[in-house]
């Protein structure tokens, strides 16, 4: 008889969890070099909380204003909020300090108003560059051939610090097709580190997200944002 698991936002963390540890170890590395960043975009706090109850440690929200409303009911507590979704220049000023890490740079202009609001508010902020790792024309991020030029402008600016870089693959229906892209971005980072620039270190890598993130432990990554298969579908 199949044992009758059930399906509970506890029981998805857990499961989610241990597949992280078993494709690491499969990959050779330790379980703790990757963390698991839940995507919270529309999930109401009441979930979110059963999820931190489970063990998640990290929330990644995609919208500024919906991240700063959620964020007071976890005040104080352990758990840290990572900023990964598009982000408008205009509303870099309140997002400042509030996470700790942005995933989602997209482009200099991005990064110099970053730089620029940390400056003020006397804070270095935490960042990663995102890459258009399949060059989607309508995709945002750097072009692959260019981030390496990019980062090595960027290092200058005294209130962000470079972290590693992140990607969105381009949409696939089988999970292994994202593995080249996964490799790739994995590849730029060796590039980057290579040049060793001072205070640059690709100590993350920012990719994989429900349906691909076991394989994209395998090529590297150190950071995995999953949503669904914590939180179900998304309905908005
Ligand atoms: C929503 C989202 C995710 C999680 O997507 P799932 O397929 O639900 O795991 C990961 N990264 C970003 C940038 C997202 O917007």
């Amino acid at each position: 008889m199949e044992s009758l698991v059930q399906d509970t936002i506890e029981s998805r963390v857990q499961s989610v969890l241990a597949k992280i540890r078993s494709a690491a170890e499969k990959a050779g590395r330790s379980a703790s070099s990757v963390r698991l960043v839940a995507a919270t975009k529309t999930v109401p706090v009441q979930k979110i909380a059963e999820g931190v109850q489970a063990g998640l440690a990290i929330l990644g929200e995609n919208r500024v204003q919906e991240a700063l409303s959620k964020i007071p009911a976890f005040k104080p507590g352990p758990v840290q909020w990572h900023f990964i979704g598009q982000l408008q220049r205009r509303k870099v000023r309140s997002v400042i300090g509030v996470f700790e890490l942005i995933h989602s740079v997209d482009s200099r202009e991005l990064a110099l108003e970053i730089d620029r609001r940390a400056g003020d508010a006397g804070h270095r902020q935490d960042v990663l560059l995102e890459v258009n790792i399949g060059n989607e024309p309508t995709k945002a991020g750097f072009c692959p051939d260019d981030v390496r030029q990019a980062v090595s402008e960027l290092a200058q600016l005294s209130h962000i610090r470079i972290k590693g870089l992140m990607a969105i693959p381009p949409p696939t229906i089988d999970p292994g097709s994202a593995r080249p892209y996964f490799r790739k971005l994995t590849e730029l980072a060796k590039m980057i580190d290579a040049q060793h620039l001072p205070s640059v270190k690709m100590d993350e890598l920012s990719m994989g997200m429900s349906n691909d993130y076991e394989v994209a432990i395998e090529e590297g990554a150190t950071l995995v944002r999953v949503g669904s298969a914590i939180f179900g579908a998304r309905h908005v």
